[in-house]
């Protein structure tokens, strides 16, 4: 309640994602994956979380990611039960259709999921990070450091050896380290992650928590 929950399509995604910065919120971090194709690959991520620090992932198991009411709905349900203040999860603009299709499926989660028509006791989410996995934020708004949790990532990627046997020249380890270098460059740090901050819509009349009198911060 009021950590991080990060979304995403596949297994790996949130390892290479935003891995450090979940390990270093620890116990408050919390993972929800879409798909689990295939299904061995279930023990594959909850290895990673294990060494990301983070509880048991919260699997749906789809078989794909296309947006429909009910995913939606699922998702939805998922956010209401979990209370995260921030959801992590995919680039509206990423290579990969499953991850685009997922960024617009948690957008409308945490919409609806703010609605006192559908939730009893409905949930608000404060703020919606997107990660880069394979293809990269041309200008970040929010850098994390986390040199102190890179070894974590660095273990986490290893669990995933279906699919570093797919790049034998070391794609992933590379990738991951060399990312985190470049944002860490950024951030004037080691290592750094590097997030979009995605405004939500949070759209009246449910969201009463929004409501303020002044458009200067107050002292
Ligand atoms: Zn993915």
């Amino acid at each position: 309640m009021g950590g991080i929950l990060a979304i995403v399509s596949h297994p790996d995604d949130e390892t290479f994602g935003c891995g450090g910065t979940i390990a270093l919120h620890g116990g408050e971090s919390s993972v929800l994956c879409l798909t689990c194709n295939p299904r061995d690959r279930r023990g594959e991520l909850e290895a990673a979380c294990e060494i990301l620090g983070i509880a048991k992932p919260i699997i749906l198991i789809e078989d794909d990611v296309t947006p429909s009411r009910s995913l939606t709905r699922h998702i939805a349900d998922v956010i209401v039960a979990e209370k995260p203040s921030v959801v992590i999860t995919h680039l509206s603009f990423d290579y990969h259709a499953d991850h685009r299709a997922t960024h617009d499926l948690v957008k409308e989660a945490i919409e609806w999921a703010a609605h006192t028509t559908t939730y009893k006791k409905p949930h608000l989410v404060e703020r919606l990070l997107l990660m880069e996995v394979n293809t990269l934020i041309p200008s970040p708004h929010v850098v994390v450091d986390i040199t102190e949790t890179m070894d974590k990532k660095k273990l986490a990627v290893k669990a995933y050896s279906t699919q570093l046997a797919k790049f034998p020249w070391d794609y992933y380890d590379k990738f991951v380290e060399k990312k985190a270098r470049l944002r860490g460059v950024q951030g004037n740090c080691t290592y750094a992650e590097a997030f979009i901050d995605e405004p939500l819509s949070k759209n009246s009349p449910f969201y009463k928590a929004k409501t303020t009198k002044t458009l200067l911060r107050r002292k």
